[in-house]
């Protein structure tokens, strides 16, 4: 798909005209220009040659149907990969915002193949729509959008606001900015800016340890980026915005995942808007899943401080679609 002289092309019609192709894409989600009869045939076939509504893409599927994994392929050959998570009461869209990753976090796979470009607003689109388009056939909808794929999404910024913008459109996609979320892996002035936007999205900050040497061995960003910064940021942030903030953390056998480790993370995470998010570690190569038993101690520490804590559902594992585990190809 490649919209980006939509509007040129249609900057010589009457603007009726960009309105009606906005809707057919992104309100109908139409794959062909030629079925969208409300536009004349001429226009049609200048949109088709210039403006493709294909997606070049190859899709796999969970074992349990719960999990659709695509790899999608962009105008200049570069690939991302993106996640369909079907929760009983959701479609939540994983995104990635760039293709591979500068940070290198130890543990994850888009980390370890290194950066190529960001991607720019309808390429993340584009992914949105991918999905959109499936469960259009299916009579649902995607309801939730996580910025959390392959990239860090505040290191590039301004291309995922206006992804969220097209995302968020009334007249478009129409998903709901409490519904999309945006991960990082502690991009201060990513935090700071965000707590200046109009938007209502939500935070959430891939932890995954509970003080900097720790964090600094898992994430190499820490060491620009300490603790301290990070939850300075996130007070600021939730001062401003009145909102909660998830905490992600990874649990990592024997790295992460003891009881000593639970309570300084219970101390750090005392603050009100602060939440925990434990998520099963999914193999990239060099750790090992805290047990299911491990995590239910870690757990009950952090409950017993009070600290809000949930635990995420396994997802897609079987398509190596789950967290951390995404490069660009199918396999
Ligand atoms: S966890 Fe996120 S920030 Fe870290 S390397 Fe992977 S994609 Fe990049």
């Amino acid at each position: 798909m490649n919209l980006n002289s939509l509007d040129k092309i249609l900057s010589a019609h009457p603007s009726f005209r960009l309105t009606q192709a906005k809707k057919a894409v992104f309100c109908d989600l139409m794959e062909d220009w030629d079925e969208v009869t409300s536009l004349p045939k001429e226009i049609r076939g200048a949109l088709a040659k210039d403006c493709p509504l294909e997606i070049d893409s190859a899709m796999q599927t969970s074992a349990d149907g719960q999990t659709n994994k695509a790899a999608i392929t962009l105008a200049d050959g570069a690939r991302v990969e993106t996640v369909l998570m079907r929760y009983a009461e959701r479609n939540t869209v994983c995104v990635s915002s760039q293709v591979g990753c500068a940070m290198g976090c130890d543990y994850c796979a888009t980390g370890q193949m290194g950066f190529t470009r960001d991607l720019t607003a309808d390429e993340m689109v584009e992914q949105v729509i991918f999905f959109a388009r499936i469960l259009k056939k299916e009579n649902k909808r995607v309801s939730n959008v996580v910025f959390m794929g392959m990239g860090e999404p505040f290191l590039n910024y301004d291309n995922v606001m206006a992804a969220i913008d097209a995302i968020n459109d009334k007249n478009g996609l129409n998903i709901g900015s409490r519904h999309i979320a945006i991960s990082t892996c502690g991009i201060v002035e990513g935090i700071k800016k965000l707590a200046d936007e109009p938007k209502q999205v939500s935070l959430a900050i891939s932890l995954n340890a509970p003080n900097d040497s720790l964090r600094s061995e898992l994430m190499a960003v820490n060491k620009r980026y300490p603790l301290k910064n990070i939850l300075r940021a996130v007070d600021d942030y939730i001062a401003k915005t009145k909102r909660k903030v998830m905490f992600e953390y990874l649990m990592i056998a024997g790295v992460n995942d003891s009881i000593e480790q639970a309570k300084a993370l219970a101390k750090i995470m005392a603050k009100p808007l602060y939440m925990v998010n434990l998520i099963p570690y999914n193999f990239t190569g060099k750790y090992k899943a805290s047990s299911a038993a491990q995590v239910q101690k870690f757990r009950d520490v952090l409950v017993e401080a009070g600290i809000y804590t949930t635990q995420r559902k396994r997802f897609g594992r079987g398509i190596k679609a789950a967290c951390g585990q995404l490069v660009a190809g199918l396999g």
